[in-house]
């Protein structure tokens, strides 16, 4: 195993020498030396995306079977099932889908309730790691994953960047996260930056042969060589002239590291997009253009394509879960990652038809640590009908943006991407919150582009009204900035049980 190991460190000085043409062959002799499996899993993945939908769903089923298997372990989820074993009568039989829709959702509240006895099964020695995330309510949850669960989110990002750039290697991408370790410490924790740092942590803690370090070398392996990773400070507007420096800055660093994919939080893509409009700069060789969530609205992303000369691509995923859903061209339908996730369109304990909203539900198939079974997301969507021209048969989704974000009237919800769409498609606005403030009454806040073009209030006002179908008051103000919430985000639609539970 040491010369193994050896080899493994070898192979990635020199991969480090040579990036691009270098990823693709030292990714298959780390795979040939050590015990990690990402780039089967990445090729599993990739396959699958094109198979018809009944041999896709023979390879769920025997996922879900073997995550129920292990979920019995926990007396939660065992809770959750002796309930719908009774109510059936026990006659499930094989259908584990079938079994699966029988069971209620369940929020990020009863989970973190029950953490971590209720929730985790037996530790078989899977090198755990604990994380928590925080939503936009600091609603926080602690998240057990295991190293295949780990290993399984790295193939996934992987497949992530494949289907939106066809380059699934050596890609330069810079992120701008609003918070920057939910993006880049992702399932595993604040990551190493170099490799000395790793070999030493290594040595010290006397890790070196042990699957945890190979663990950490693959995760910085894949930051620095399968892609060239940097990570940007966030975008912190307190002021328009502050924002304008920090553009400056930031401008300068993307000049210097010249990515191909420019991932980051959609308001911070729009800034970008509005600067490039005013200063009149170059747009540099960048060819994508991702928002993190997927929520950001197609008018934000027109923006982001004209004033930059890139192409867009949405992602979702959440950092508990890993990436759920990419879109393989500028639409913001995304492909679902059915290899390893079933994701659901519920309404009130129900599923909706396809096309109509509702809150997404996800079934994470390899997280067998801590399963996550009809696990409530936080975030509204729907699916969308009809085969994609790229030959993947997978379903697509749409994000919608968050739940407590979302207005819902007694006959339909108001999601906030329908609220952005309004907003953005003003190029006079810059950002952009409405705040709910008594029955039926609103307040929209704007802030004014950076590109010196004004808003159209009136008629922002006035589409923002016709959403509701009935009478409401709607009010307005012209604000410098709009104040982001605690974990940086920034808010589409400020609800009053927003407030309550905040
Ligand atoms: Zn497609």
């Amino acid at each position: 195993m040491r010369i193994g190991a050896a080899l493994l460190l070898t192979v990635m000085s020199l991969g480090l020498l040579l990036r691009k043409s270098f990823a693709s062959l030292s990714l298959a002799f780390i795979q040939a030396t050590g015990k990690t499996r990402f780039l089967s899993i990445f090729r599993e993945i990739r396959n699958q995306a094109f198979l018809s939908p009944v041999s896709r769903q023979r390879y769920r089923t025997t996922l879900l079977s073997e995550l129920f298997k292990r979920a019995e372990e926990t007396t939660f989820l065992g809770e959750r099932f002796e309930g719908v074993r009774v109510a059936a009568g026990n006659t499930q039989g094989d259908d584990v889908f079938g079994l699966l829709r029988m069971l209620q959702p369940i929020g990020k509240g009863e989970l973190a309730r029950r953490f971590p006895e209720g929730v985790l099964t037996k530790d078989r020695f899977d090198k755990r790691s604990i994380q928590n995330t925080s939503g936009t309510t600091g609603d926080r949850l602690s998240v057990v994953t295991n190293f295949p669960k780990r290993e399984t989110a790295r193939a996934s990002t992987m497949y992530m960047l494949d289907i939106a750039t066809n380059r699934s290697l050596g890609l330069a991408l810079v992120d701008i996260p609003p918070n920057v370790c939910n993006t880049v410490c992702g399932l595993e924790g604040p990551p190493v930056t170099g490799w000395l740092e790793l070999v030493s942590k290594g040595i010290k803690k006397k890790e070196l042969f042990k699957p945890g370090f190979r663990s950490d070398a693959n995760g910085l392996f894949e930051r620095r060589v399968v892609l060239r990773q940097d990570v940007l400070a966030p975008l912190d507007a307190r002021s328009p002239s502050d924002l304008l420096v920090q553009l400056e800055s930031t401008w300068r660093s993307l000049d210097k590291l010249r990515p191909e994919l420019l991932r980051a939080f959609p308001q911070y893509l729009l800034w970008i997009s509005q600067f490039v409009l005013k200063t009149k700069i170059k747009p540099l060789g960048l060819k994508f253009a991702m928002p993190y969530g997927g929520l950001a609205s197609g008018s934000l992303l027109e923006q982001v394509r004209e004033s930059l000369g890139v192409q867009t691509r949405n992602a979702y995923g959440t950092s508990e879960l890993g990436p759920l859903a990419v879109s393989c061209d500028d639409q913001t339908a995304m492909h679902v990652n059915e290899h390893l996730f079933e994701l659901e369109i519920m309404r009130e304990g129900q599923s909706v038809n396809d096309g109509d909203v509702g809150e997404i539900v996800v079934t994470d198939f390899t997280n067998t640590a801590m399963p996550l079974i009809r696990y409530k997301v936080g975030d509204v969507g729907r699916f969308v009908r009809g085969e994609c021209r790229c030959g993947r048969t997978t379903r697509r989704i749409e994000v919608l943006g968050r739940l407590q974000e979302t207005i819902q009237l007694e006959d339909r919800w108001i999601t906030p991407a329908s609220i952005a769409e309004i907003a953005y498609s003003d190029r006079g606005v810059g950002n952009f919150r409405v705040d709910e403030i008594g029955a039926n009454q609103y307040e929209l806040q704007i802030a004014a582009s950076l590109n010196d073009r004004l808003p159209d209030v009136e008629l922002i006002k006035k589409k923002f009204s016709e959403l509701f179908e009935r009478p409401i008051r709607v009010s307005h103000r012209i604000v410098p900035y709009i104040q982001p919430e605690p974990n940086g985000k920034f808010l589409t639609c400020r609800l009053r049980s927003f407030r309550r539970n905040g």
